[in-house]
């Protein structure tokens, strides 16, 4: 089946169109590097095993990418915040694009390529819970002269949020440029120790989190070992549970508020947006963590990344 098709659901946001907050004279609160993707999404009972086949849903197909999905989380609490990346000359991309400016997130630095828009491939299973194949597209074309030509604009910028479906030396360029670093590293990669010691916080899930220390213990135990690693700071988060946050003065749990899950697809790009943009504005970490877990529990509530993202006002619901 072909995905630009018009037998396919494509399912945008929903239709909020804000007053977006764009002084050209006041710099970014935010700045997402990272990527654009068209999430190809078919729910399942249970997940194949090598060379079995099984029968899912319609295919839908939602607006996502770790990038873009941090950028709308913040633009849809109120952030002014610029999205640096990639689309392609494709029919997803004409659909991201559209999706992101519905929801106020500036395209200024979003460039249309020659070639495919990056996808991922999603099945949920009856737990709510998601596999993911991404093929990246054009988001493989980011490149460190993308970053060199929006050098002042990342400094100016009181966040800089990234995360690995870009290319890694695009990702360090751009941590380099930052003021502040906020980095979440999904997929999980090994990456250079300049651009750990960047990261104030370094933004892991447990799975991530195991496999970057190749050892297990307690949430807090992990939390302070990725601290050991380099980082300015560490927010390890639980799923269900919340989060875990590290820093040198010490380590704080920080639970979530129980929801009924629905679908977990783009939670901890939730989590990480807003959790940036309250950095952003000024809070402390434990804080903006506090906030954060919100936005992600929130964000369980609904099918889709983007699709399920919370308002300001849909958290006074939790
Ligand atoms: P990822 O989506 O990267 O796998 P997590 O599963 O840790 O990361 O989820 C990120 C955040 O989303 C959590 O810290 C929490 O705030 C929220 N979240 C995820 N799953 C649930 C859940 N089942 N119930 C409540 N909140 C959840």
């Amino acid at each position: 089946m072909s995905v630009h098709s018009d037998d396919v659901e494509r399912v945008p946001p929903e239709d909020v169109h804000r007053p977006r907050p764009d002084d050209p004279a006041e710099p970014y609160e935010m700045i997402v590097v990272g990527s654009v993707n068209a999430d190809l999404v078919v729910r399942v009972d249970r997940r194949p095993r090598p060379g079995e086949t099984v029968i899912g849903s319609d295919l839908v197909i939602y607006p996502g990418g770790k990038g873009a999905n941090q950028a709308v989380a913040a633009a849809r609490l109120g952030a002014r915040v610029a999205l640096l990346g990639r689309v392609g000359s494709d029919g997803n991309g004409d659909f991201l694009r559209k999706a992101l400016d519905g929801d106020g997130v500036d395209l200024s630095r979003l460039t249309e390529t020659p070639g495919p828009t990056g996808v991922a491939l999603i099945t949920v299973g009856a737990d709510g819970d998601n596999s993911i194949i991404v093929s990246p597209g054009v988001n493989a074309l980011l490149s460190e002269d993308d970053i060199a030509a929006a050098a002042d604009l990342l400094a100016s910028a009181r966040v800089v949020s990234l995360q690995l479906e870009s290319p890694l030396a695009t990702v360090a360029a751009a941590a380099r440029t930052a003021a502040r670093v906020v980095f979440n590293l999904s997929p999980p990669a090994v990456v250079p120790d300049d651009l750990l010691a960047a990261c104030d916080p370094l933004v892991v899930n447990e799975h991530e989190a195991a496999l970057l220390l190749g050892e297990h213990g307690t949430p807090r135990q992990q939390a302070t070992a990725l601290l050991a690693l380099g980082p300015r700071s560490v927010v390890l988060t639980l799923g269900a549970d919340g989060a875990v946050v590290a820093e040198p003065g010490g380590v704080t749990t920080v639970p979530s508020p129980a929801v009924d899950v629905v679908d977990t697809t783009g939670a901890g790009d939730a989590f990480t947006g807003a959790l940036a943009w309250r950095l952003a504005r000024g809070d402390d970490l434990a804080g903006a963590t506090a906030f954060a877990v919100r936005v992600g529990a929130a964000s369980v509530r609904n099918p889709g990344a983007q699709n399920s993202y919370p308002h300001l006002e849909d958290l006074e619901t939790l």
